[in-house]
């Protein structure tokens, strides 16, 4: 086989990418990775999960400090943010982890190709690599996983200094005064947390009449409540109609969704998060005839088969939800069956985490997806706040909520609280193998831990 000819070309090394082209390279193929950028990760570990939970954790540090240890009886000295400090952390921890993957794909022989990948024809991927080279790479299966981009907002101009997407978000050189952060979305809560708690007041306009649009409704509206108390100003139903750069800053006008009396928000910074859009730009899914879908996405059959032969796309770029842990699972299950093995996904069990603080984490249908369906269902409701752990976090409104189908099966899970990243699992295991309420209601949990919370949740459902 000649250097340029693989048995694999992954296109794009995020989670959906690095996992597949590791993987399919243990189950013996000869593979390479396509990517852009210089270091692998995708945009999970260099401007996603990895740097916003590493600046999350830093900055809720900081609040802790700052606001709530006297209430534990510890008392701190002068408190200082070193910001500089906190961020090269973050990169150093960014640094760690893209290492890592490389380190992976030497020991895995996962050749990486760092260029801009586009499809010629089937089999066939050209490289535009720095300094104006082409390499040309011939493969009897190609794996598509080029992730997304932030959707822009329109007549909205980023300039990347006052107005920014997450990306920039996580490196300000310092805390802005104010921020207006547009879309009370996943990326709107998490990193305007990390900037309120680190000094700036915060405005978050939401064009949707709750937050976290898609949750449980009572998820959105207990976080809605608990966000507020921290010093967040909401604007529910209203819609930003034009944002203008200043000298000093920006200002932002914003009107009711509904229509009527618009107002002005004088600010230093803008954060744009209204979601994320796949990218295939310059990919040449023209040339081999596949064509989106209406939400942009790459149509794929349940082996993540393009309608191209040899043509498969996983992660960000097809239909569900943009999380890095389906692009991972997704990007196993597609190897392995490349590699002649059975791969599968449950897309039916899928957690999903909010990292503010208290952190959100669900899975499984909502209340409202319930009732949508017709399907009868049955309520447990927990407070952290009523068993001897959840008392130890002194906290008022974290509550873990199971819903339960008539034949005792677990249909859905909702936890607003401390731990609930962590907790949310218990409930996906049981899901994902078919247990039904009557295992936890049966199960021994440790006393005290927070685990009783969610046991306490099923006992409501008996
Ligand atoms: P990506 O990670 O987007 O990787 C695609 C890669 O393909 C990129 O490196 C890109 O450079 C490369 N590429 C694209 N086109 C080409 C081409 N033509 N040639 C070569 N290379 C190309 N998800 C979670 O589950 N938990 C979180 O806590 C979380 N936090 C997030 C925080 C932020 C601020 C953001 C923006 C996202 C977050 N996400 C989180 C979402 C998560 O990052 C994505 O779901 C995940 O990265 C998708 O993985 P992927 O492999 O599909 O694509
Ligand atoms: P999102 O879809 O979570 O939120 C976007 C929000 O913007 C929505 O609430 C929407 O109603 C609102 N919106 C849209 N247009 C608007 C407008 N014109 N004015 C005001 N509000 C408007 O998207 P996001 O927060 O940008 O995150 C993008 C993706 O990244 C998500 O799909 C998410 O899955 C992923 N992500 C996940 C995590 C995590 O798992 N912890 C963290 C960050 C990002």
């Amino acid at each position: 086989m000649s250097d340029d000819k693989f048995d694999l070309l992954v296109i794009g090394g995020g989670p959906g990418g690095y996992v597949a082209a590791i993987r399919a390279a243990q189950l013996g193929l000869k593979v390479a990775c396509v990517d852009k950028r210089d270091a692998l990760g995708g945009t999970c570990l260099n401007v996603g999960c990895i740097p916003s939970k590493a600046l999350l954790h830093a900055s809720e540090l900081y609040e802790q400090a700052e606001k709530h240890l006297p209430d534990f009886g510890i008392t701190v000295g002068e408190l200082k943010l070193d910001l500089k400090k906190m961020l090269a952390r973050k990169d150093k921890t960014v640094e760690e982890l893209t290492g890592g993957i490389a380190f992976l794909f030497k020991k895995n022989k996962v050749e990486h190709v760092i260029g801009a990948g586009a499809i010629t024809a089937a089999g066939t991927v050209e490289v535009a690599q720095k300094g104006g080279k082409k390499r040309v790479l011939k493969a009897d299966n190609i794996i598509i996983a080029t992730g997304s981009e932030v959707s822009p907002l329109p007549g909205v101009t980023i300039d990347g200094k006052r107005v920014i997407t997450s990306t920039e978000a996580l490196s300000l050189p310092k805390v802005p005064k104010h921020m207006v952060v547009i879309g009370g979305g996943v990326i709107g809560l998490e990193l305007g947390s990390v900037w309120r708690r680190l000094g700036a007041a915060l405005t978050v306009v939401e064009y949707m009449p709750v937050l976290l649009p898609g949750m449980d409704g009572e998820v959105s509206k207990t976080m809605a409540r608990i966000l507020k108390k921290q010093g967040m100003k909401i604007k529910l139903s209203t819609k930003v109609t034009g944002v203008e750069i200043t000298k000093s800053g920006a200002s932002v006008t914003v009107e009711p969704a509904a229509g009527g009396d618009g107002e002005t928000i004088k600010c230093d910074s803008v954060l744009v998060s209204v979601g994320r859009r796949p990218f295939t730009e310059g990919l040449g899914l023209e040339a081999v005839g596949i064509t989106l879908n209406e939400t942009g996405r790459i149509p794929v059959d349940e082996n993540f088969a393009t309608s191209a032969a040899g043509i498969y796309a996983i992660g960000d770029v097809i239909d569900g939800p943009m999380l890095a842990h389906k692009a991972e699972d997704e990007g196993y299950a597609c190897a392995s069956n490349l590699a002649g093995q059975t791969g599968q996904v449950n897309h039916d069990v899928i957690p999903s985490v909010v990292y503010t603080m208290p952190e959100v984490a669900v899975v499984g249908k909502t209340e409202e997806e319930l009732k949508d369906k017709d399907i009868s269902y049955k309520e447990g409701r927990y407070l952290y706040k009523n068993t001897g752990m959840g008392l130890a976090f002194m906290d008022e409104d974290s509550f873990v909520k199971v819903l339960v189908g008539e034949d005792d099966s677990i249909l859905g899970a909702h936890i607003v609280g401390p731990e609930a990243s962590t907790l949310i699992h218990e409930v996906a295991l049981a899901m994902a193998n078919g247990l039904k309420a009557k295992a936890f209601r049966e199960l021994i949990v440790a006393h005290p831990a927070l685990s009783e919370v969610v046991q306490r949740a099923f006992l409501k459902v008996s």
